[in-house]
């Protein structure tokens, strides 16, 4: 594994929640960073703190011997590298150039963008990370890195700065694989509680009580355990957004596709998360899916339960 040097020059594309948070701690740690983000003002907090602005992506690539990516979606990332004005652009053959991508998007994608680089002397790492806006800000983030071995030694004490796990799973594409397969889990877990929840609450008992016993069981997820309390009280503020789990699903359902594997719960969950898209709920939280089954159940999840009332009431079961 090679220390990193006081010589190896950083460059940051894509400043937003995750970028903004995770470039600020690459210069935490003492490391000299070009950035270029595509709206300036969000580049502001990390110039005040020492970081060079540069007009292009192609400009952060020419004085740089990393450039980490951190935008949208698979899209985004084929126009930071390949316009005009990308990442390859700047790429000088001779010098080697590592590009480290930590946008989540399609793993198919990124072996055809692998490629595409090489004949501009770039390695690309995928690095899609896990932890949300939380663990970007505190260096906790989970790293599952694609590509080949020597690069992702060259990063790996850069990536050690912005997670406290980082995993090379193997060739380019892998990481993205492997958040793909771990997006397919959080659905399956996200939905599994709204259902349980909904069906708590229809056979009159306290969806709060349910998950306090069912969190340290079998049944308990991590999904549960966060999400569950803050659907029974009805709280949608985004931590991760809906419409990006939504595009999360579209990367894992044409991952899938593309090798011919039938995902029937992935496509279900697409539909509900679809569904709440529609409603109005792309900006809330993925908790907000719950709207939906609200809407299928009749019911709401912060409604008083059977004998909370004040009027001590019941509802017939
Ligand atoms: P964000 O706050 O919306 O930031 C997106 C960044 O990408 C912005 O800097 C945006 O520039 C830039 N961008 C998008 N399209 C671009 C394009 N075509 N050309 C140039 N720049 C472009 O999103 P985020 O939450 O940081 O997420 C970034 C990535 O991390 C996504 O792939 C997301 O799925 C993944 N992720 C997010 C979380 C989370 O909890 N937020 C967790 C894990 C993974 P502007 O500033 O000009 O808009």
């Amino acid at each position: 594994m090679s220390e990193p040097t006081d010589t190896m020059r950083l460059g940051y594309v894509g400043l937003g929640i995750m970028g903004g948070a995770m470039a600020a701690n690459l210069l935490k740690a003492g490391h000299p960073l070009s950035v270029w983000n595509r709206t300036p003002e969000k580049a502001q907090p990390l110039l005040d703190a020492g970081a060079t602005w540069c007009d292009t992506a192609a400009a952060v690539a020419s004085q740089s011997d990393v450039v980490f990516l951190n935008v949208t979606d698979t899209a985004d990332v084929e126009q930071v590298l390949f316009s005009v004005m990308g990442v390859a652009a700047g790429a000088d053959e001779k010098r080697g150039l590592i590009v480290v991508d930590h946008s989540t998007i399609s793993p198919v994608a990124t072996r055809a963008f692998a490629e595409r680089l090489e004949p501009y002397g770039v390695t690309l790492l995928d690095a899609p990370v896990s932890g949300g806006d939380v663990g970007a800000k505190s260096g906790t983030l989970s790293v599952m890195v694609g590509g080949m071995s020597e690069a992702f030694d060259a990063v790996l004490p850069l990536l050690e700065v912005v997670g406290g796990t980082v995993t090379h799973v193997g060739p380019v594409g892998s990481g993205q694989a492997c958040k793909a397969c771990n997006q397919a889990a959080v659905l399956g877990a996200l939905l599994g509680t709204v259902e349980a929840m909904a069906l708590s609450k229809k056979l009159g008992l306290d969806p709060t009580v349910m998950l306090d016993v069912v969190a340290g069981g079998a049944g308990g997820s991590w999904q549960l355990a966060n999400l569950g309390p803050k659907i029974a009280a009805g709280d949608h503020a985004p931590g991760f957004m809906v419409d990006y789990l939504l595009k999360d699903l579209c990367i894992v359902r044409d991952a899938a596709a593309h090798v011919g594997l039938p995902l029937p719960i992935v496509a279900q969950a697409e539909q509900l998360m679809r569904s709440a898209s529609a409603m109005g709920l792309g900006q809330r939280g993925t908790q907000a899916v719950a709207a939906v089954m609200e809407h299928l159940g009749g019911f709401r999840f912060d409604d008083p339960m059977p004998g909370n009332d004040e009027s001590g009431e019941t509802d017939e079961a």
